[in-house]
């Protein structure tokens, strides 16, 4: 839904979903299945694009991801549709915005008359399991809807108050997902969903890749954690602390060496594949659900607050099955939804109706012209209330006025625009200087408004929203990494 021109007729379509009007989904024969390729979709939470050694990174955080990205389609503007995990894992799997699927916070499960990817392939003979590592891709939420497989590794209840084991780490995610692969007979094509949690809070790989990039500090103890970074969050102190540079400079590092262990543990996955079914006859996709931030616009506090850059530029490298393509790079902004769509794509099979993102095959086979009108779009709705619009060269955010944000912080409500091409880290704010640049943008984020549930239809029409109660160890577990509780003014 990137183009201005036909946005008018995706949103609509958008709008026909809430009242529960579900298109039909694709009816061809599933009987040519088996000659399929076989979908792997890898999700490595929280990392930047700019982190990675072909996103142009200077630090060898990535061997194994950047000879990946040279025999695939790298997508050098790739958007994420929010900043934080559960919105934005749903959006891949839906190919809807946040505000369509409508699990935009914790409390909130998929609806039960969603189309997920795996749905659709599972209809198209496809064999399909998942392996994720994070309470926000469980059941709970609806991540399992259409796989056959569903393994949610989290550790046992009595491990979650620690910090360090809040999650598996690559290592024992990629023996999962190995063993898995190496035990299947694979007679049918198969959709294999692997999800890695490390570069998230709290940055704590193991040696050597902890202290692979910063082997001599020696300052404070706890840098890189949770704990340590609350006092710098600015959605939660009004006036957080200022971060010592050197510490900064460490967390960065820390976060680098749990780039470079997962890189590890996905070339080991990778070679696996290779091993067992043959890189030549895959689809691969590799991306993240939302990136970091480190004090780029004061506030340490990992994701989920801002719409930044530096939160939603998320890497996007696609392998396909042929290697046609292989070494291409697309310049134009493209969405994660767009990979659901893009898979079917290849795979031949109609996506449904409900599916909003956009099928990036020709550009995977080369097309190159410029997009002029091609968009990026964003939200979020749970501390703060934000969207973003992401041109080839601006991008506009705007955040509603809701007084105090749901921490008790005075939200900075409005417009900021910014030029990416003159100020790639979005300092200056160009919004009172380009008014012919903003008002189109300005239209955009206004039609998502208005075509949210809220916004087009009576309370008695909406499609009724599916309500999650965590249990205790869950909230411990969330607790442990800041997403849940008010415990950050201790
Ligand atoms: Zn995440």
């Amino acid at each position: 839904m990137r183009c201005i021109g036909n946005l008018g007729i995706r949103l609509l379509a958008s709008a026909a979903l809430v009242v529960g009007v579900m298109p039909a989904i694709s009816a061809d024969s599933p009987a040519h299945a088996a000659e399929q390729p076989h979908v792997i979709f890898i999700s490595i939470d929280t990392l930047r694009a700019d982190h990675l050694g072909c996103y142009g990174y200077d630090r060898e955080t990535s061997p194994r991801i950047d000879a990946f990205a040279a025999r695939s389609v790298r997508f050098e503007h790739a958007f994420s549709q929010a900043s934080w995990t559960l919105p934005s894992h749903m959006s891949m799997m839906t190919s809807q915005y946040p505000h369509v699927h409508g699990v935009e916070n914790d409390g909130m499960s998929l609806s039960r008359d969603a189309t997920t990817l795996a749905m659709v392939l599972g209809d198209e003979g496809y064999h399909s399991a998942a392996f994720v590592s994070w309470v926000y891709l469980g059941k709970r939420f609806g991540f399992h809807k259409g796989f056959r497989e569903f393994t949610e590794l989290l550790p046992p209840k009595d491990k979650v108050d620690s910090a360090t084991t809040a999650a598996f780490k690559a290592a024992q995610v990629t023996d999962k997902a190995i063993e898995w692969l190496k035990n299947k007979e694979h007679r049918k094509p198969f959709f294999l969903f692997v999800h890695y949690f490390d570069p998230h809070i709290n940055y704590d790989a193991p040696e050597p890749f902890k202290t692979m990039f910063d082997p001599d500090y020696d300052g404070p103890e706890g840098v890189g954690t949770f704990g340590w970074l609350r006092k710098y969050i600015k959605g939660v102190h009004e006036k957080p602390n200022k971060i010592e540079p050197r510490a900064l400079e460490h967390a960065i590092a820390l976060y680098d060496g749990e780039i470079r262990y997962t890189d590890e543990h996905v070339g080991r996955l990778l070679d696996a594949i290779d091993e067992t079914v043959g890189l030549k006859n895959c689809l691969i996709v590799l991306t993240s659900d939302h990136g970091e931030e480190f004090n780029e616009h004061g506030s340490m506090e990992g994701h989920q607050w801002t719409l930044y850059d530096e939160v939603v530029h998320v890497p996007l490298i696609i392998h396909p099955p042929d290697r046609t393509a292989a070494g291409t790079v697309v310049q134009r902004p493209v969405e994660l939804i767009d990979v659901a769509t893009t898979i079917l794509a290849w795979l031949d099979i109609e996506a449904p109706a409900t599916f909003q993102g956009e099928d990036l095959k020709p550009w995977m086979d080369g097309r190159t012209e410029r997009v002029a009108d091609a968009l990026a779009y964003g939200e979020i709705d749970r501390f703060n209330k934000k969207q973003f619009v992401r041109t080839d060269r601006y991008k506009l955010i705007h955040t509603d006025d809701i007084g105090k944000n749901k921490r008790g912080v005075p939200v900075q409500a409005g417009y900021e625009l910014f030029d990416i091409r003159e100020d790639p880290t979005e300092q200056r704010n160009l919004f009172n200087d380009l008014p012919d640049v903003a008002g189109p943008l300005m239209w955009v984020l206004e039609q998502h408004r208005r075509s949210r549930p809220e916004a087009t239809t009576a309370p008695s029409q909406r499609r009724p929203k599916r309500e999650v109660q965590l249990s205790a160890h869950e909230l411990e577990r969330l607790r442990s990494l800041g997403y849940v509780g008010g415990d950050e003014e201790e």
